[in-house]
Parts: structure tokens; C-alpha cells; sequence
């Protein structure tokens, strides 16, 4: 299907759609009917997850954190959107603030606040044309809690859970709704990203627990997105049985 033709089918854009949550998302929007166009940096990951999909998507590439990326990424939208699914995003490092980064704090104010800004703010006409739109975005209990070491990302989480709030005040009156997913430890890249490809301590954050899996946060999505389209699901918080808080978790030995 070209972009030009979608019209009769809702459509909705997808960030981060190369790997974990995103893609799964990717797979069960598509799967509740919507056309997915699916962004990140890895062409070829997103290729891999469309491929199954056939032409109920469409893989763009788009970095978050490049003003004209997303520029170039907007342009090929459609001019009426039905759902914006911001979920680029992540954390670089665990590190106490005297010893923390630079370059690790900017990516994720870049990533996980100014990406999900941009896109937001781009999209905003074409979901209000839809007459049926809604942005969702992809938040933490990061947002709800701190802990030693996680400045950089529960600050940025914080954020979105704040700009998350403002936009429902701003779009009051507008057919657009605004909803903010918060999950608490789902195993996927995450952590690999998180501590720059090292496996082993990447693995050690899911031994011994049951963690949310991708597929659990699609479900979510899909849930929020599928209410009628008088019914703004603001906020859901999700964690695996096995996590009461950021650092309190329940390990088989
Ligand atoms: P993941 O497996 O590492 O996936 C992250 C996705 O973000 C990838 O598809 C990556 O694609 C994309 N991305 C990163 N930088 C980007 C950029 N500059 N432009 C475009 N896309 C970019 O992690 P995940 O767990 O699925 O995370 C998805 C979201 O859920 C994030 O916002 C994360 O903070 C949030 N979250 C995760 C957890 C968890 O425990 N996993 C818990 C709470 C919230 P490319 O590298 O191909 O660009």
C-alpha cells in the first residue's frame, strides 16, 4: 500500500520500531488493524520486523535526535493520523550524579525528551485532521520514582510524564487524545543499551524474576488506543508481579 492510499485504513506512526517494546507494538497494531509506520535509525532491523507484516506497514528511517530527520520522517506521514506512539528511547549509564557522564545525560535528554517533543509537536496537525487522534507516550515508573544512580533517566521520565500532562490541558477541545504508558522492568535492549553492550550485567537485571515481556506493553497500547474514541485512558503502570518499586524486587534464588 503507498502512503498516498491509506486513507481508508487508520493509520499510526510507531518510534523505535527496531527492537523490544516498539516492535512489538509495531506487530499488534498491525494486528488490531491499523497501518504502522514503523521509525528508528537500523533500516534493516525495521525491515525484519515489517516483513511479516506485509502492506499493513511501512519501515522509515528516523532518528529522533536529528531535527532533520524528523522533518524528512514527517513528510512522508500521511496527512491525517490516527496514533502517534512515541517510544525512541532509553537509558545510557547508572551512574551517581559526581561521577555521571555528560555525553550520557544528553543523549537521553535528546532521546527520551526532545525526540518524543519533536515528533509530538510535528504530528500534531495530522492527528488533529484525523478528527480521531491520540499520542501516546512511552514513560516509566522512572517517572513516578527515583533511585541512586538513575538521575539522568528518571529525570528524563519525569519529564515526559510531565509534558504528557501538559498536552491533555492543551488539547482539551481538540479530538486528540493523550495517553502515557509507564512500565516497570520489561526484558528487552533496554539494559544491554543501558551499559553499553555488556551482556552479563544487562542479563542480571532479569535473573531470577519474571519481568514484563514486549508483547505485555503492546497489549496495553492497544488497549488504550482501542477505547472508544470518547475514553482517554491517561495513565496505565505496569510491572512485573516480582517488582513492588525501581529497586525492590523479588528474586528466585
Ligand atoms: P530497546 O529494546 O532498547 O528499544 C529502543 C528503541 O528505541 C529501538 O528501536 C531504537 O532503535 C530506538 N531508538 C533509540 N534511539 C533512537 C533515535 N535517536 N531515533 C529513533 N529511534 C531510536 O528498549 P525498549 O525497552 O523497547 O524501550 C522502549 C521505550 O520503553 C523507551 O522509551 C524506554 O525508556 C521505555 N521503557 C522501557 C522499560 C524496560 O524495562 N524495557 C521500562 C520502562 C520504560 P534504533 O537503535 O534502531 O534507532
Amino acid at each position: 500500500m503507498s502512503l498516498s492510499s491509506m486513507d481508508a485504513a487508520k493509520t499510526a506512526v510507531v518510534t523505535g520500531a527496531s527492537a523490544g517494546i516498539g516492535a512489538a507494538t509495531a506487530r499488534a497494531l498491525a494486528t488490531a488493524g491499523f497501518h504502522v509506520i514503523l521509525g528508528a535509525r537500523r533500516l534493516e532491523r525495521l525491515r525484519e520486523v515489517a516483513s511479516p507484516l506485509g502492506e499493513r506497514a511501512t519501515v522509515l528511517s528516523l532518528d529522533v535526535t536529528d531535527p532533520g530527520s524528523v522533518a524528512a520522517f514527517v513528510a512522508r506521514v500521511p496527512e491525517r493520523l490516527q496514533l502517534l506512539v512515541n517510544n525512541a528511547g532509553g537509558a545510557h549509564g547508572l551512574d551517581r550524579i559526581e561521577s555521571a557522564k555528560e555525553e550520557d545525560w544528553e543523549w537521553m535528554w535528546q532521546t527520551n525528551v526532545m525526540g518524543t517533543l519533536r515528533l509530538t509537536r510535528a504530528l500534531l496537525p495530522a492527528l488533529k485532521a484525523s478528527g480521531d487522534g491520540h499520542v501516546i507516550n512511552l514513560g516509566s515508573i522512572a517517572g513516578f520514582e527515583t533511585y541512586a544512580g538513575g538521575a539522568g533517566y528518571t529525570g528524563v521520565k519525569h519529564a515526559v510524564r510531565a509534558f504528557t500532562r501538559t498536552l491533555r490541558l492543551e488539547l482539551l477541545g481538540e479530538p486528540v487524545r493523550v495517553t502515557e504508558i509507564a512500565p516497570g522492568l520489561a526484558e528487552t535492549e533496554f539494559s544491554l543499551v543501558r551499559f553499553a553492550g555488556d551482556e552479563e550485567r544487562a542479563k542480571s537485571v532479569y535473573r531470577g524474576l519474571d519481568p514484563l515481556t514486549p508483547g505485555d506493553i503492546a497489549d496495553c497500547v492497544v488497549w488504550a488506543a482501542t477505547r472508544p474514541s470518547h475514553v482517554n485512558i491517561d495513565e496505565i503502570v505496569v510491572r512485573p508481579r516480582d517488582q513492588a518499586t525501581a529497586t525492590m524486587v523479588h528474586r528466585k534464588p
